[in-house]
Formats: C-alpha cells, sequence, structure tokens
C-alpha cells in the first residue's frame, strides 16, 4: 500500500480533473507540432451589404488534425492563448490572411474585398505588433487598406493607452479595426469614444432571438444607432435566416456576415463564391 502510495502521488486528487489535466497537456503537445506539420488552414466567411454584395471576408482558423479531425477554434485557442503558442500560431495567421488579400487583389472581381483577422489579447499586446503587422503586409505585397483587424472588449480595457497608440499607429497606413463581439465583454462608452475603430460587430448572441425577444430587438437597436452615431459601420455576425437580416436592416444594420449567405469557405472555394455573389 505504501509502496503504491509513493509512487503514485496523485492518487487523492479528483480522477476526472487527473484525466482532464492529462487530456490538456496532450492537447498543448499536439498544437505545439501542428505548427510544424502544417495543419492549420484559414477558412473565410463573406461579409455582405445591404445589396448582397460582398464587401470582404473574415478569416477563421482551423486546426486539421490526423486523429482529431477538424477541431473548433472555440476548443484550441483559449489553450493556445495560456501556452503563449498563440504568437507564432497569430503570426501565421495574419502572413496567411495577407497571402490571400494579394490573391484577391490579382483578381479584378475581388480586388476591392477586405480581410478581416482576429487577433488574442495577448498577440495585440507585443510591443512590436504594430511593426509587426506592417511588415507582414509589406512582404505579402498586400494593401494597408484591406487588412481589417478584429479586436475584442476584453481586450482592450487592460492597457487604453497603448491600444489606442497601436490603433492610431496602423490606421494612419490605412489598417481597419473592427470591434468583435460587441456587447458581450466589459463594454465601457467611454472607451467607445476614444478608440478610432471603424466597425462595430453586433455579436451573435444578440442576433439569435432577435425574432422573439424584445430586448434583443432594442439591445441591436440601440448598438446600430450607435455605431453610426459615432461614425462607425455596424455589422450583424451570425444571421442565419432571411427574417433576421429583414429585421436587422429595419433596425438600420446595413452589413451582414452568417450561414444565410455563406459558411466559411475554404480558400479553393472561396474565389468562385465571391465571383457568383458580386455577379448580378
Ligand atoms: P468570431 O470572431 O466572433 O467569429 C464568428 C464565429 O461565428 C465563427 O466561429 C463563425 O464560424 C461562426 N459563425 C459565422 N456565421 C454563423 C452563423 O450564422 N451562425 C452561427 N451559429 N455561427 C456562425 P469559429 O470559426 O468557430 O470561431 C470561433 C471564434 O474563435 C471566433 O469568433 C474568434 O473569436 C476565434 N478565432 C477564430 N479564428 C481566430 C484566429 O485566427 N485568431 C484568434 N485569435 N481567434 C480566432
Ligand atoms: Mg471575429
Ligand atoms: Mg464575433
Ligand atoms: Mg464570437
Amino acid at each position: 500500500q505504501a509502496k503504491a502510495a509513493g509512487r503514485n502521488t496523485l492518487r487523492f486528487f479528483d480522477p476526472k480533473i487527473q484525466a482532464a489535466a492529462l487530456a490538456r497537456s496532450r492537447l498543448e503537445a499536439e498544437l505545439r507540432q501542428a505548427l510544424q506539420r502544417d495543419e492549420f488552414l484559414l477558412h473565410y466567411q463573406p461579409q455582405l451589404d445591404s445589396d448582397g454584395l460582398p464587401t470582404g471576408v473574415e478569416a477563421l482558423l482551423r486546426w486539421r488534425n490526423p486523429v482529431r479531425g477538424m477541431v473548433s477554434p472555440a476548443q484550441f485557442i483559449p489553450l493556445a492563448e495560456d501556452t503563449g503558442l498563440i504568437l507564432p500560431l497569430g503570426r501565421w495567421v495574419l502572413e496567411e490572411a495577407c497571402a490571400q488579400l494579394a490573391r484577391m487583389a490579382a483578381d479584378s472581381a475581388t480586388a476591392g474585398l477586405s480581410v478581416a483577422v482576429n487577433v488574442s489579447a495577448l498577440q495585440f499586446r507585443q510591443a512590436t505588433f504594430g511593426a509587426d503587422v506592417l511588415a507582414v503586409l509589406a512582404q505579402a505585397g498586400a494593401n494597408p487598406r484591406r487588412l481589417k483587424i478584429e479586436l475584442t472588449e476584453t481586450l482592450l480595457v487592460e492597457d487604453m493607452e497603448s491600444a489606442i497608440e497601436k490603433i492610431t499607429m496602423l490606421k494612419s497606413h490605412g489598417v481597419c479595426f473592427a470591434l468583435d463581439d460587441f456587447g458581450t465583454g466589459y463594454s465601457s462608452l467611454s472607451y467607445l469614444k476614444r478608440l478610432p475603430l471603424d466597425q462595430l460587430k453586433i455579436d451573435q448572441s444578440f442576433v439569435r432571438n432577435l425574432m422573439n425577444d424584445p430586448r434583443d430587438l432594442a439591445i441591436v437597436t440601440t448598438i446600430v444607432a450607435l455605431g453610426h452615431a459615432l461614425g462607425m459601420h455596424v455589422i450583424a455576425e451570425g444571421v442565419e435566416t432571411a427574417e433576421q437580416r429583414e429585421l436587422l436592416a429595419r433596425c438600420g444594420c446595413r452589413q451582414f456576415q452568417g450561414y444565410l449567405f455563406s459558411r466559411p469557405l475554404a480558400q479553393e472555394q472561396l474565389q468562385t463564391h465571391l465571383e457568383r455573389m458580386a455577379a448580378p
């Protein structure tokens, strides 16, 4: 008994917690290898204006693991953030997205479209973030005006002054900024006032029950009015039905993204899809 106890000091822990910790460290190890093994890819989801014409795409990270299959970013991004792996990964996303920008610029049907990239807190907080973005753009030969960076509220409250500095610097080169998942984080109207953002993204949690919940309708109406009053574009994400789109339009929303229009697409499908959307 004593011998067994000495060998297995974890025996007092909850086996469920132990299993979860093990699963997590396995995932971490696989995540570390995934970059080298080229297992990441980007999917692109179109964003549309009121006329149904594409204005750009959002790059969404995917992990294709030979054993696990397609892993959702919701499952591995938090871990990548905790382990710092998000830094090389975020860099890769930026490079890949800028390469996509250059590809789209080469085709007259898609030349005017933008690519939106999600950036995590740790990545944005790096002192070199601004310079890194410019270097990646230059390397890819991509137009800074077509790059949009999506930030979240949680990321901005941490250090307002340096956030404003970074955003302002990149904006002077033409890069655009969107505030993602708006209304779900530590929203404060005083920072909305101070940040030079181009676009607010209405979180899909407000869109989901828009038809049935008058409180969601009130919130969406207010966000749209607020964004426009502050000189920003407002886009709704997670639009799944024509009824939602109709109601959003009646709230004054003029940009849309969601399964109603298109799921996130692999790069190979994107070009033909966009050309079809842009055709009258
Ligand atoms: P997000 O930036 O808010 O992206 C929107 C999410 O909603 C995406 O999930 C997208 O596939 C999904 N979506 C789009 N249209 C619809 C719809 O009509 N209905 C529903 N139910 N969902 C819809 P996804 O791709 O699983 O990404 C989840 C989150 O992971 C993203 O939320 C973003 O926060 C994060 N993420 C994705 N790619 C990256 C990345 O490259 N870097 C970082 N740091 N985070 C990323
Ligand atoms: Mg996003
Ligand atoms: Mg979002
Ligand atoms: Mg989200």
